[in-house]
C-alpha cells in the first residue's frame, strides 16, 4: 500500500516523517547521478556518483530536520505542542497545535531554525573546504566536496528562510516585530500581505530565472524552477490561511469563547451584555482605522462565530 508519508524516527517524542514527493526526488536525483557517473567512469563511476548523491541527500535532509527541531525546541519550551515534522521536497514543516502567544517568544521560535542552519552550514564549510583544498578532490576530498555542498545548502536555507515572506521564518519575525505596535491581527494582515507580494516575486523569478545571479559560480535560479514556483504557491496560499486563522482566534477571544491557543491571554471580561464584535477582516484594505462591526441585538446561543466569518 502506497502511503503519502513514512515515519523515519522520533525525537523528543515528535514523529519525523518523510513525504513521498521527497522520496521520488531522491530516487530521481540518484538515478540521474548514476547515469552521468556511468558515462564518465563505467560501473565504478556510477557507484561513486550514487554514493556521493545519497550521502549529500542524507546530510541535507538531516539538516532540514534539525532546522525544524530548532523551531520545535523553542516551541516546546514555550509550552506549545509539536505534532510532527514532515520533510517534503520543498523543505520541512513542523506542525504545531499552537504558537507562542508572546511576540518575543514567536520571534525566538522563528529565528531558531535559521540559527541551526547557519551553524550547521558554518561547521560543514569549515571542515569541507580544507579537506577539498588539501586532497584535490580525490579520496577524502570527495567527502570534503559533499560537506561543502551540504554546508552551502544550509547557508542558503538560512538566508532563504529569513526572507520576510510569511509564513516563512522571516515573515514570522516580521509579524512578531509588528505585533506590539499594531496588535496581532493587523500584524498578521501586514505580514500576509508582504508574504503574498514576495510569493508573486518568487513565482516570476521561478518562471523566468535569474541567470546572472551566481553563488560560488553556480546559477541558482534557472528559468522554469519548479521548486521555487511551488514554494511561491505554498506561501501565497498559506499566508492568507494563517491570517484567516488569526481572525477566527480574535473573534473567539472577543466573544469570550476562550482561546483556541493555550498560550493566548484570556478573553477580556464581557461588558454589560453588549454583544458587539469588532473584527478586522478585509476592512484593513480601506485604511488603517477601518473596522467592521458586527452587531446583533439579540444574542443567541446557537450563533456560530465561524459561519459569519467564513460566510463573507
Ligand atoms: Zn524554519
Amino acid at each position: 500500500m502506497l502511503k503519502s508519508e513514512y515515519k523515519i524516527g522520533r525525537v523528543w517524542g515528535i514523529p519525523i516523517k518523510i513525504h513521498i514527493s521527497l522520496l521520488v526526488l531522491l530516487v530521481y536525483m540518484a538515478s540521474n547521478g548514476a547515469i552521468a557517473g556511468g558515462e564518465r567512469g563505467g560501473f565504478a563511476g556510477a557507484l561513486g556518483s550514487v554514493l556521493f548523491i545519497l550521502l549529500l541527500e542524507v546530510l541535507v535532509f538531516s539538516s532540514i530536520a534539525l532546522h525544524e527541531l530548532g523551531h520545535s525546541f523553542i516551541a516546546i519550551r514555550k509550552g506549545c505542542r509539536v505534532h510532527e515534522i514532515t520533510l517534503m521536497f520543498i523543505g520541512g514543516a513542523a506542525k504545531m497545535d499552537s504558537m507562542p502567544a508572546k511576540p518575543k517568544d514567536e520571534c525566538l521560535m522563528a529565528i531558531a531554525g535559521p540559527i541551526v542552519s547557519l551553524t550547521l552550514g558554518g561547521v560543514a564549510m569549515a571542515i569541507g573546504i580544507p579537506l577539498l583544498y588539501h586532497s584535490g578532490g580525490r579520496g577524502l576530498g570527495q567527502f570534503g566536496m559533499v560537506l561543502f555542498y551540504a554546508g552551502l545548502v544550509n547557508l542558503l536555507l538560512a538566508a532563504f528562510n529569513l526572507i520576510p515572506a510569511f509564513p516563512m521564518d522571516g515573515g514570522r519575525v516580521f509579524r512578531a516585530l509588528m505585533t506590539p505596535r499594531h496588535g496581532r491581527l493587523k500584524a498578521t494582515y501586514l505580514a500576509a500581505r508582504l508574504g503574498r507580494g514576495i510569493a508573486v516575486a518568487f513565482f516570476i523569478i521561478g518562471l523566468f530565472g535569474l541567470e546572472h545571479v551566481r553563488v560560488f559560480g553556480m546559477t541558482l535560479f534557472r528559468p522554469m524552477n519548479f521548486v521555487l514556483m511551488m514554494i511561491a504557491g505554498f506561501i501565497f496560499v498559506t499566508a492568507n490561511r494563517e491570517y484567516r486563522m488569526v481572525q477566527v482566534e480574535e473573534l473567539m477571544r472577543q466573544r469570550g469563547f476562550g482561546s483556541a491557543w493555550p498560550g493566548m491571554p484570556p478573553p477580556p471580561p464581557a461588558d454589560d451584555g453588549d454583544d458587539t464584535v469588532v473584527i478586522s477582516p478585509p476592512p484593513y484594505e480601506k485604511g488603517p482605522d477601518a473596522k467592521a462591526e458586527l452587531h446583533h441585538t439579540q444574542p443567541r446561543k446557537s450563533d456560530n462565530p465561524f459561519s459569519r466569518l467564513f460566510g463573507r
